[in-house]
Formats: C-alpha cells, structure tokens, sequence
C-alpha cells in the first residue's frame, strides 16, 4: 500500500492527440470513449482531451450537446491576445471554444520548434489570465538522465517556467513530468525514479510558492502511461494523474488508464 495522497488531489488524465485525427475521425473517437468510460469513474477523475485545433470546434459541439464527462484541451497557444502571428491561436480563441486545459512547453515544441522556458512562462501567463488551466510539462533528456542532472534540468525548468506566477494560481495548475526518453518508446522510468521526480518537483514548488501550493498543484507523469503500468503509477504519492499520447488514440484503452486500479 503507498502512503495516501495528501491535499484530496482530484486525479486527472489527459489524452494528448497529437497531430492525429481529422475532425470527422476525433467526432468518432469521442463518441467512442464517452461510450467507455463508467460514470462511477468520471465522478471522481477529471478526464481531458486534446485535439488537434482542427477539431476542437467539432469536438467541443460533441461534448458539449451530450454532456460528456471529459473536458476539452488544447496542444498549443500563442501568447498574444491577437495580432501578425501568422498561423498561431490566442488564449481567447480557445477560452471561446470552452478549452479548460492547455499543454504548455511539450517537450516536442520544446525540441521540434524552439519552445523555450521563457515562452513557456508567457504561455502560461496567457492561458491563466484567460481562464484556462495550463498544462506545463518538463522532463529530461536521455542524455541528462545518464548525467545525473534530471532533478537539476527539471527544476529548472519548473523555476523559469512559473516564476512570477501567484500561489492561488499555482495551486490550481497542473504540472506534467516527461521524461523526453519515455514519450512514444514504450520506454518508462521505475515507478522509484518517477517518484523521485515527481517529489523533487513538489518539494520546489513547496519551497518556491507556498506549502498550500505545492500540496494542490497536480503532478501528472507522462511518457508511454498504458493500461499495464497506470495502477503503479497512480500509486506513486506524488503522481495525480496522466498525459497520455499513443495510448489516448485508442477509446477503449485509454478507458481503461481513466479507470485505473487503486492500490
Ligand atoms: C505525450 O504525448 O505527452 C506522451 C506522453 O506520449 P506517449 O504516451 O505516446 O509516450
């Protein structure tokens, strides 16, 4: 049995789409899941999706008409409120189509479009102020990890990725761990070094924002979370909940990880 989580943390997974899925296809997906997942599961985890922008409008009308129970989230967000950004969506835009959710520094914009810590912090910012809940992922490259230098890339990631940002604020965000190595591999960290991780990134934001802060913010952990591994995972005392990429394409699986087992 693992020491029980402290500050009543709702459990929360997340399904990251990708760029997968047009919007015929998500429409399909979505009824699929809605389908899946057991009301005696969703009462008492928050379950989002994150579509591509192209089907958010569809996806949105979807759970919205059925009143689904899973909130729609978004991949990505300028920080701007309007203006010359070719190809870019603003905070107000999602906040519009009722996304509650944002992922914020995924370690592939990180890497494939140069999403710095800095961006990461306005990003945040601006999806704060519009109401919305950010979804800051960090995490460590293979490279680090053998380094030994995981907790020191990690924190600092969380130090520059949050700073300026007000307790209540932090308190209600979320923060996902993504070990870079683990995401679509197949590959996981043990439940030991998640952990770790997972705690290490609490004990600073304890440190940073407040004892209230670091014992509400949930800590999701990312990187190939399957129906084989979530039970241990949500085990962990510092693991709220998931970001799901792969797995989340699949109803029927990603069903299966919102109604993971309590140990
Ligand atoms: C992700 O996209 O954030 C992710 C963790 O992907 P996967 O579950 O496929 O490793």
């Amino acid at each position: 049995m693992s020491p029980s989580k402290t500050g009543g943390r709702r459990p929360l997974i997340s399904g990251n789409w990708k760029m997968n899925l047009t919007h015929l296809e998500a429409i399909n997906v979505v009824q699929k899941l809605a389908y899946s997942l057991e009301p005696a599961v969703t009462s008492k985890r928050d379950v989002s999706i994150h579509p591509p922008f192209t089907a958010l409008r569809s996806v949105q009308t979807v759970l919205d008409a059925d009143d689904m129970p899973m909130a729609l989230g978004a991949q990505n967000v300028h920080w701007e409120p309007s203006g010359a950004y070719t190809g870019e969506v603003s905070p107000a835009m999602l906040a519009k189509l009722n996304v509650r959710y944002v992922i914020v520094g995924h370690s592939e914009r990180r890497q494939m479009f140069g999403e710095t810590d800095e961006r990461v912090n306005k990003k945040l910012k601006a999806v704060l102020a519009a109401g919305m809940t950010p979804i800051v992922c960090v995490g460590e490259t293979l490279e680090e990890r053998e380094a030994g230098t995981t907790e020191e890339k990690v924190l600092s990631q969380i130090r520059v990725g949050l700073a300026g940002v007000a307790a209540d604020a932090v308190a209600a965000m979320v923060v996902a761990y993504e070990p870079v190595w683990a995401i679509g591999t197949g590959r996981t960290p043990t439940p030991q070094d998640a952990q770790e991780v997972c705690g290490a990134i609490r004990a600073a934001l304890v440190a940073e924002h407040g004892a209230g802060a670091g014992a509400s913010i949930r800590i999701q952990y990312g990187g190939s979370v399957k129906p084989d591994n979530i039970d241990a995972l949500m085990a962990l005392p510092d693991v709220d909940g998931a970001l799901v990429g792969g797995a989340s394409l699949d109803p029927s699986d990603f069903a299966r990880i919102v109604a993971f087992t309590e140990q």
